[in-house]
């Protein structure tokens, strides 16, 4: 089908923001057919996030965990329509959304917008940084592709301005100092693939930095991964220390400068302390914030006054205070944790209901125009015949009217951990399995391997195994 036709004026225009889980997710599901399809994002792909931690290592490289949404709207039924583009903004009252174009290279226009009857709100979610001063000006993120490059360029920057020249021995110990801030599953996966960096390739490679590289993980709780499973947490605590990864639990950053961070130290003794910490890598893992552009729609609803961390939605995922807008993902609050499970079944629950919505829709259209025709027919047997019709598409209605709120179905927590060892909180018939170890590890290879958008991702991402395997990881700095 084409990829830009014309808009039917006979058919709802549907607007979709963001090309990650959520959005994805409901896309696939849609059938494309019943709506004029609007995909705005300012990435024309999808992001298979859970495997982003390798990429900062290079043990997988990018491109591989990435498929272009243009290959997925192709597929569909009906022409969509994909603008790469930014939602600056979403003005409720005159459903409209203004886009805009901020790639380097712009046309006579880069502004403009995009009138909806229906809106899904799918844009994801922020990294947190709490107004922590010189955060956003020092530290690396990890929730994008180029966040993951540029962690990987730093990490060999930091080696190789280590190995300078009569480089004094407490910059090299600094330059080497890797330290990662939040003990989140990001933080913790992110620690665990940069030891085995070390462990498999730079030891081997790079001999002279074998006594000063060191990982640091800062979490403010008095433990990591706080929502696994307590004997998990050990777990990972305890293979941390066996892989020389320091974790510093109770510990607040509360300030970053471009060599230091100070952080608020809780002691044994309750008492606290400031201590300043040299780093040569900052990765900053806090987690989630708001995006400016769900904030400023939040502003425009009375209904959401309440809310801090997102777009409060009811059980069918409409934004409160709305109509005819829905929000899935990181940007909505609907009582479950913002994980790609979440979001991809939200997505593909949207992509159920909007297909019933438009089923009952036509059926709706039939029953007048069934109506209209037992008014006019001639004889008895004539009006009969209709009526049974009629009262046949009112029970396909019925039922069609029938689906069900939103309900998620949690299938288990999973984190790769380092040195080929990975934690499971797996939901099992009604109860729970955690375990963790190397069989985890196959188990969380295998799971994200079948999880992976199409064919394609995962022969990359297995090839890009075998490679690291045999020839090792890339360390050159690009
Ligand atoms: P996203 O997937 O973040 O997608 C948001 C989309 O919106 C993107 O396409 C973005 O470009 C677009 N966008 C942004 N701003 C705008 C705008 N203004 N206008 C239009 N579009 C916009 N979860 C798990 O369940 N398991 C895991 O193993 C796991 N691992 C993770 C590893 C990492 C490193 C990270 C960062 C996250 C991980 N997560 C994992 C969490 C998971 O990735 C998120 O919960 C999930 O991506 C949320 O989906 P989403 O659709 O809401 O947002
Ligand atoms: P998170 O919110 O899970 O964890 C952030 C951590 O940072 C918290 O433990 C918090 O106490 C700590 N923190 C906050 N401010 C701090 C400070 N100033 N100093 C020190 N520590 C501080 O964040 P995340 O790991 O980025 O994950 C975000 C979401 O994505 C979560 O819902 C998570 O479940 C999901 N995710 C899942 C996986 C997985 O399932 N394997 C992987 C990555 C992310």
């Amino acid at each position: 089908p084409p990829d830009q036709s014309p808009p039917d004026p006979s058919k709802k225009t549907l607007v979709i923001l963001g090309t990650g889980w959520g959005s994805v997710s409901l896309l696939k599901k849609l059938d494309t057919e019943n709506y004029n399809v609007i995909v705005v994002s300012p990435r024309n792909y999808f992001l298979f996030t859970p495997l982003l931690p390798s990429c900062t290592t290079g043990l997988i490289e990018h491109r591989s965990i990435m498929e272009p949404i243009r290959n997925i709207l192709r597929h569909k039924k009906a022409g969509v329509t994909f603008y790469e583009a930014e939602a600056t903004k979403i003005d409720y009252e005159k459903r409209v959304v203004y886009i805009s174009d901020d790639s380097e290279i712009k046309g006579d226009i880069s502004h403009t917008e995009v009138p909806f009857d229906m809106l899904v709100i799918g844009v994801g979610a922020e990294n947190a940084t709490f107004g922590i001063p010189g955060v956003r000006e020092n530290s690396c993120f990890l929730k994008e592709v180029g966040d993951a490059q540029n962690i990987r360029k730093r990490i060999m920057d930091c080696i190789e301005t280590a190995c300078f020249k009569d480089q004094t021995e407490e910059e090299v110990k600094r330059l080497l100092h890797m330290v990662v801030v939040g003990g989140g599953p990001t933080g913790v996966e992110f620690a665990g693939e940069l030891q085995d960096f070390f462990n498999d390739d730079l030891k081997k490679w790079i001999p002279e930095i074998k006594d000063n590289f060191q990982i640091t993980l800062v979490e403010a709780l008095p433990n990591v991964l706080p929502m696994f499973s307590k004997q998990l947490i050990d777990y990972t605590e305890s293979t941390f220390k066996e892989e020389a990864i320091t974790i510093r639990a109770k510990t607040m950053v509360k300030e970053v400068t471009d060599k230091h961070i100070r952080a608020e130290v809780t002691n044994p003794d309750g008492s606290k302390a400031i201590e300043t910490i040299p780093y040569g890598l900052l990765v900053w893992a806090t987690g989630n914030a708001v995006r400016s552009v769900v904030r400023d729609l939040m502003n425009q609803l009375p209904a959401q006054a309440e809310s801090r961390r997102g777009l409060l939605v009811n059980e069918y995922l409409v934004v409160n205070g709305t109509e005819n807008v829905w929000a899935v993902g990181d940007c909505a609050i609907a009582n479950y944790a913002p994980t790609a499970q979440v979001a991809g079944q939200e997505g593909a629950f949207l992509g159920r209901l909007f297909n019933t919505m438009a089923k009952s829709e036509a059926l709706e259209k039939e029953l007048e125009n069934l109506s209209d025709a037992q008014s006019a027919a001639k004889g008895d047997e004539a009006r009969n015949q209709i009526l049974d019709e009629i009262r046949e598409r009112q029970k396909q209605l019925r039922r069609n009217k029938q689906i069900g709120p939103f309900q998620y179905s949690h299938q288990g927590s999973l984190a790769y951990i380092g040195k080929e060892r990975a934690v499971a909180d797996i939901s099992w018939l009604s109860g729970n399995i955690a375990s963790g170890g190397t069989m985890t590890y196959l188990f969380w290879r295998s799971a994200y391997l079948s999880m992976c958008f199409s064919t394609r991702n995962r022969v990359l991402v297995c090839v890009d195994w075998v490679k690291a395997r045999l020839f090792g990881r890339d360390v050159s700095r690009e």
